[in-house]
């Protein structure tokens, strides 16, 4: 006979090798993307963050020490965002697509069809929301900057 120990133990090492297979990891995924799972777990944070106020301070100053550029970037964003009375018009696309002659930005290749509107620029990097500072460029080439800047796609659509 097993001790309760033993049984236990059994039953941990069974579900650490069975979290391993890609039927479990895709099961966890689906039951954690789950809208009634999500507003429980997010319910659970917020009563634990009210009853240990204090430590949630210590972690959010622990979070913004750690990620300094993260705070400065996302507050510039919202700040340029929120403030920008700049709105992008059909007008502008035209007048971009004649300022740079239907060239691509980044590629100076013509762009026919799909098209990208890319800050020259990035917000996350100080860039300003004018038309001085935007481009037309291939959805690709977009991307592709996007991944050499390591950003996040900043504007497109
Ligand atoms: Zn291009």
């Amino acid at each position: 006979m097993w001790t309760l120990e033993e049984k236990r133990k059994y039953h941990r090492d069974w579900a650490r090798r069975h979290r391993q297979t890609p039927e479990y990891k895709a099961y966890s995924e689906e039951y954690h993307n789950r809208p009634e799972v999500k507003a429980k777990k997010l319910a659970q944070w917020r009563g634990w963050y009210e009853r240990h106020p204090e430590r949630k301070r210590e972690w959010c100053k622990e979070w913004a020490k750690n990620n300094p550029l993260k705070i400065k970037f996302s507050t510039h964003k919202q700040y340029v965002k929120r403030h920008s009375i700049y709105k992008i018009g059909n007008a502008d696309i035209s007048k971009l697509f004649d300022g740079w002659d239907g060239l691509c930005g980044l590629c100076k290749r013509p762009v026919e069809g799909d098209y990208h509107i890319d800050h020259i620029i990035p917000l996350s990097r100080g860039g300003l929301h004018n038309q001085n500072n935007l481009q037309i460029t291939h959805p690709r080439c977009n991307c592709r900057k996007n991944n050499r800047l390591e950003n996040e796609c900043l504007f497109s659509w």
